[in-house]
């Protein structure tokens, strides 16, 4: 992971926001190559979910929704994380992805070093006023807590109580200023005697009126525009609303790179069919998922499927399947296709007054229509496939002496430049008609890099290291018979080509 988050920075695929001022810890930028990898993987999203099927239409709603979206959807009860401190190493966590630990088990306390161990005895024996023995860098002689879980850091069972976090960011719209409206209050007296829970509420009451929120998610726009669309199309049963673009979670651990941030992009598509044809849906859908994340990959076994266990599914839903990817930390999800019933329709049908019900001009019947929908993430399949393309290979460089390629062996639709042309002299005439060939490409909408800095080894390398899959090289053969080498990023195979053929042999190759 190190190596790629290296790589993101080194060769401008992904930086840390404001990363002048210090960084924003979970926001991150696309540099000029994560932009267009971004966007590429994005576009093959659309391409194969949308333009390819003739019953499923797009979507581009807006971030700030009607709040009373979230009432309904649930999201602003039950949209948050059991949050977690650690009482000794202070780590902020999720109750759910903790350890495991049954009560009255063993828990050993483990620490980068004896220093730090020792000063979390002192601690443990001061503050806590627990008994327990140090063994180097860990501490023993505990046992795990009520809780059923340890701290994910240093190992501890000495934790405070779960709160619930709401993960939707807040803020507010239009001329009320939220803020006045408390110090009016306060001035009025009308917070007077208040404490705890009920100035909590108090104090909710007065900003409700202007407070918004940035959708957590793509979906719920495809469940509150179902008629809107359904009529202004036409659509029959079944068929489907897809939408790609930006989510935000405030969310409590952020973690690995990209995988977990507090703003990504989804990409996601509900699926309305008729009751009783769900299941068959579901499995459809299933597949389609798998192998779109499939065609792109180098390693197709490292994409699996894990089918939520009853105790995980929403209460709403029929059943749920993770596509989950072998991160180098483990197994984590990438994509969820759930059977989400006619919850969602039913929800919002109730709270809006609206009717959002189908019917089937065929059978003559009116319904609620069941939802199949693929959640996936985009950020996330950034991160997936860079994972997926990164390899070292050792090989036999200028001199003879073995060294280490590194490539990012992607998917040729996905990679930010298609081809590098590369004059082998900055003379000869070899840059004007390097230029031209790049020209070429760019006038077909092809990403061409022009590339003249340093030795050809090193220009190759550069390429192999941002994915380029084909390196074109005018050299001193080009003047005498119009021919260049076309070079194979993952082979590192060269032929000869005609340089007025060179578009066309990458489209066919990118085809
Ligand atoms: P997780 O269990 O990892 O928190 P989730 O089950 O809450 O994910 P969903 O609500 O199903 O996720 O969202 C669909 C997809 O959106 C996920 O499979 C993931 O790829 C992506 N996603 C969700 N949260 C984040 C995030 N904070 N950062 C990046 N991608 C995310």
């Amino acid at each position: 992971m190190q190596k790629i988050v290296s790589l993101c920075k080194r060769r401008g695929f992904v930086f840390q926001s404001s990363e002048i001022y210090g960084g924003l810890k979970s926001a991150y930028d696309y540099g000029p190559l994560g932009a267009e990898l971004k966007r590429n993987l994005m576009t093959e999203w659309w391409t194969d979910m949308v333009h390819r099927r003739e019953n499923v239409v797009g979507l581009d709603a807006s971030i700030i929704m009607h709040p009373r979206v979230w009432e309904a959807s649930g999201h602003l009860a039950g949209f948050s994380d059991p949050l977690v401190d650690c009482k000794v190493c202070k780590e902020r966590f999720r109750a759910d992805n903790a350890p495991r630990a049954e009560e009255g088990a063993d828990a050993t306390l483990r620490f980068p070093d004896k220093g730090a161990a020792k000063a979390a005895l002192t601690q443990l024996t001061e503050q806590l006023g627990v008994t327990a023995e140090r063994r180097g860098k860990e501490i023993v002689g505990l046992k795990a807590g009520a809780a059923g879980y340890v701290c994910p850091n240093c190992g501890s069972p000495f934790l405070s109580d779960e709160r619930q976090f709401n993960l939707m960011f807040k803020s507010a719209i239009g001329a009320t200023d939220p803020l006045g409206e408390v110090a009016a209050a306060i001035e009025a007296g009308k917070l007077e005697g208040l404490g705890g829970r009920e100035l909590r509420t108090a104090l909710e009451e007065l900003t409700r009126p202007s407070a918004v929120y940035l959708r957590p998610e793509t979906a719920q726009a495809m469940f509150v525009q179902f008629a809107n669309v359904q009529q202004a199309l036409a659509l029959k049963v079944p068929f489907g609303i897809a939408q790609m673009g930006k989510s935000f979670r405030n969310e409590i651990t952020v973690e690995h790179f990209i995988f977990r941030s507090c703003e990504f992009e989804q990409m996601e598509m509900e699926f309305f069919c008729e009751p009783g044809t769900d299941e068959e849906w579901a499995d459809y859908w299933m597949n389609e998922r798998m192998s779109w994340w499939r065609r792109y990959a180098n390693a197709p076994d490292k994409f699996r499927f894990r089918a939520h266990e009853d105790a995980e599914l929403a209460h709403y839903a029929r059943g749920c399947s993770d596509i989950e990817f072998a991160y180098p930390w483990g197994w984590g999800e990438l994509e969820g296709i759930a059977n989400r019933t006619d919850y969602d329709l039913k929800k919002h049908a109730e709270a809006s007054g609206s009717k959002l019900e189908y019917f089937d001009p065929v059978k003559q019947t009116k319904y609620t229509p069941f939802v199949i929908e693929p959640a996936a993430g985009a950020t996330r399949g950034v991160l997936v496939y860079l994972i997926d393309a990164y390899h070292e290979e050792e090989v036999e460089g200028a001199k003879g002496k073995t060294e280490t390629r590194v490539v990012l062996k992607l998917h040729p639709r996905l990679a930010p430049y298609k081809v590098a042309v590369l004059p082998l002299v900055k003379k000869e005439g070899m840059p004007e008609k390097a230029r031209a060939v790049v020209d070429a490409f760019l006038q077909k909408g092809i990403a061409a890099r022009y590339d003249e800095q340093h030795a050809i080894g090193r220009r190759y390398r550069r390429h192999d290291e941002i994915g380029t899959p084909y390196c074109l090289t005018i050299d001193g053969q080009t003047n005498e018979d119009d021919t260049i080498t076309i070079r194979d990023r993952d082979t590192m195979e060269q032929r000869r080509i005609s340089i007025d053929g060179a578009v066309a042999e990458v489209q066919k190759l990118l085809a």
